[in-house]
C-alpha cells in the first residue's frame, strides 16, 4: 500500500506530479509520502491494540529527523542501534522513554548518552556488554546522574526467516544476542540485585522474511523461556519481537500488519507482557521512490543499458542483497501504465534492458534483464519501494553528493534534506 500512483500516465506522489519535484529540486531525489508512513505506522499500532503495545520504528531504515518528528507525533517509539540514531530521535522531539537500543558494539560514550537520555530498554547482546553497562551505571550512580536502567536480553531463538544471509540475524551462529540455552544462566548471573534491571526479552529474526511462521516459532520458544524464568523468580515485564516484517516490494507479496498480528496476538494474550515491535522496512519501504533521470542509452553486445543519474551510492540494495525494486518511467502512455509492481511486468511494447548508474563498479545496477518501456535521454524514471535502507545506506562514493530528500504531504512538498554540494564533500577535510 502506498500513495505513489499513475494518473493519466504520469506518476504522482500523493497529489504532486513527481515531474514537478524533479523540475524544482533536480535528480536523483528521494521522494517520501507522509501519508504512507503514517498509514503503515497506524496499521501496526492498531493491529496489536488488544495488547499493551509499543511500536518502535527502526530508525536505521530511514532516519531523516523531519520524518521521525511526525512519527513521534503519531505516538511512535524508536528502535536505535547507535548514539547517532538516538541523537536523531532527540533532535526530532522523540520521547526517550519510548526508545529501545540494540547493537553488539555499544561504546561507553553511547551507553552514557543513552543512560542520561533515560531510554526504555537497553537490548543486551552479550555478557561482556552487560558487565560494562553495570560498571558505567555504578560510576554514573556515584555522581547521581541517572536512574537505574531497564534491560532486555536479546536471545537467539535459532529460527531461520529464510531470507538473504546478510539479513538473517536470529540464527545460532549469528553475532547478535545470546543462544536461548544460555539465556537462563544469563538471568541467574545477572537477573537479580543489579543496578541494571534485566526484565525483558528481545528477539529480532532479521529482515525481509515473507512469512509469519518464523515469528510464531520464535515467540513460542521465548514464551517457554519466559515461563521458566518467571518460575525461577525473575520478573519479565516485556517481550520485544523485533522487526523484519515483509514489505511489498512486489505488489501483494508481503503479509500485512494485520496478518502478523492475527498470528502473534493470540500467543501473547493473557501473558502479562508488554509487547514491543521494531518495524523498519514494513513502514518505510513503500513510503518513498528514488526518482532519477536517463543520461544515456547504450548497447553492449546483445544488452541494452539505460544509464541513469542515480548510482549504487544512492541505493545499494540491489547489489548488496540482490534486492528487487520495481522500476518504471514516470511518464508513460496509458497502455504502459503499470497497475501493480511485479517482478516481470511484461506489457506489449517493452524491451529488455539493464538499468545502471554512472559509478565505476560492475555492481552499480538497479535492474538486470528487465522488461522496460522505451525511454530516451532526459526521461524520468522511478525506482519504487526505496524508502527503507535507501537514503540511510547512501554514501559519497565516487565523490558524489548525496541526493536531496523531499517530503510530500497532500498537494505540498518540501525539501527535508538539501542535495549535498561539492563544498559539503570537502568541508570536513579543511
Ligand atoms: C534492523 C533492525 C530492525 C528493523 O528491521 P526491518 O527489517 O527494517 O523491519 C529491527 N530491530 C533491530 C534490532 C534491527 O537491527
Amino acid at each position: 500500500m502506498d500513495y505513489f500512483q499513475y494518473k493519466n500516465g504520469s506518476l504522482f506522489a500523493e497529489d504532486v506530479a513527481v515531474e514537478k519535484i524533479a523540475a524544482k529540486v533536480g535528480t536523483p531525489v528521494y521522494i517520501y509520502s507522509k501519508a504512507t508512513f503514517i498509514e503503515h505506522l497506524q496499521k501496526s499500532q492498531q493491529a496489536y491494540r488488544e495488547l499493551d503495545t509499543l511500536v518502535c520504528y527502526s530508525v536505521k531504515a530511514c532516519g531523516n529527523i523531519n520524518i521521525l518528528k511526525f512519527m513521534a507525533q503519531t505516538g511512535c517509539g524508536f528502535d536505535v542501534v547507535s548514539g547517532g540514531e538516538l541523537y536523531r530521535v532527540m533532535q526530532a522531539g522523540g520521547d526517550p522513554a519510548k526508545v529501545v537500543y540494540a547493537g553488539v558494539g555499544k561504546t561507553d560514550n553511547e551507553i552514557i548518552q543513552a543512560l542520561k537520555a533515560g531510554i526504555a530498554y537497553f537490548n543486551i547482546e552479550s555478557e561482556a556488554e552487560l558487565e560494562n553497562l553495570i560498571q558505567l551505571v555504578k560510576i554514573a550512580n556515584r555522581k547521581s546522574q541517572i536512574a537505574n536502567p531497564n534491560a532486555a536480553l536479546r536471545v537467539n531463538p535459532d529460527v531461520d526467516p529464510k531470507t538473504h544471509k546478510y539479513t538473517t540475524t536470529g540464527k545460532k551462529e549469528s553475532k547478535f544476542g545470546v543462544d536461548i540455552e544460555r539465556a537462563e544462566k544469563f538471568f541467574h548471573d545477572y537477573g537479580k540485585n543489579n543496578p541494571v534491571q534485566l526484565c525483558a526479552i528481545h528477539i529480532h529474526l532479521g529482515s525481509a522474511g515473507h512469512t509469519v511462521e518464523p515469528y510464531i516459532e520464535a515467540i513460542k520458544k521465548v514464551l517457554a523461556l519466559i515461563e521458566r524464568l518467571r518460575s525461577d523468580g525473575f520478573t519479565i515485564e516485556a517481550l520485544d519481537v523485533g522487526g523484519g516484517y515483509g514489505a511489498d516490494y512486489v505488489t501483494g507479496t508481503a503479509p500485512t500488519a494485520a496478518d502478523y498480528a492475527a498470528a502473534i496476538v493470540p500467543l501473547l494474550k493473557g501473558k502479562n507482557l508488554r509487547l514491543i515491535l521494531e518495524p523498519g522496512a514494513s513502514i518505510a519501504a513503500n513510503a518513498a521512490i528514488l526518482l532519477t533521470r536517463v543520461l544515456y542509452l547504450k548497447k553492449g553486445g546483445e544488452k541494452k543499458f539505460v544509464i541513469v543519474d542515480a548510482g549504487m551510492n544512492d541505493l545499494i540494495r540491489p547489489p548488496l542483497y540482490g534486492a528487487f525494486h520495481f522500476i518504471w518511467p514516470a511518464n508513460v502512455s496509458e497502455k504502459l501504465t503499470p497497475h501493480q509492481r511485479e517482478r516481470d511486468l511484461k506489457l506489449t511494447g517493452t524491451e529488455v534492458v539493464d538499468v545502471v548508474g554512472p559509478i565505476c563498479e560492475g555492481a552499480d545496477f538497479f535492474a538486470q534483464d528487465r522488461a522496460f518501456p522505451p525511454v530516451k535521454r532526459g526521461d524520468l524514471i522511478s525506482i519504487f519501494t526505496a524508502g527503507a535502507y535507501g537514503f540511510s545506506m547512501s554514501s559519497n562514493y565516487n565523490a558524489r553528493g548525496r541526493a536531496a530528500e523531499v517530503l510530500v504531504d497532500g498537494s505540498n512538498f518540501s525539501v527535508i534534506r538539501k542535495r549535498e554540494t561539492y563544498e559539503d564533500l570537502t568541508a570536513l577535510e579543511k
